[in-house]
């Protein structure tokens, strides 16, 4: 038995201290990579109340759900899954307005709508030509 030790992080946008879950500041650790200090304030963020840290956690579990479609689409092949990825995080952050991917008969189109969420088009097209 382990003996309970209370940990405190920092919201990043209100600086709003409060105390998080140990478990949960180690699974932020292997999935960032962040330092305890950062991953404690992670933790905190996620659960602080302040406007900024409420949208910051809305806006994680969109990507987190198109994420997931992501997956789910091009789960037989990696790089396109990375390039997918990124096309979703990027149009998400606005870093672009929107990106098209080509994949065959498949258009993808990813950007964000009026209401703020994640946007992705799925266009197949198919020609057939007949000639006798
Ligand atoms: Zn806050």
């Amino acid at each position: 038995m382990s003996e309970e030790k209370i940990l405190y992080g920092a919201c990043r946008f209100c600086g709003q201290t409060q105390t998080v879950n140990e478990d949960e500041v180690l699974d932020v650790i292997r999935q960032t990579g962040a330092e305890g200090e950062d991953a404690k304030n992670i933790v905190a963020t996620r659960y602080c109340t302040c406007e900024e840290a409420k949208a910051q956690a809305t806006h994680e579990m969109k990507l987190e759900a198109a994420g997931e479609w992501a997956r789910g689409v091009f789960e037989k092949d990696p790089e396109k899954l990375q390039c997918v990825l990124c096309a979703i995080k990027a149009t998400s952050e606005h870093h672009f307005g929107r990106i098209a991917i080509k994949s065959g008969k498949y258009n993808y189109t990813f950007d964000v709508d009026a209401a703020g969420d994640i946007r992705i088009k799925t266009k197949y097209t198919d020609t057939q030509e007949e000639t006798f």
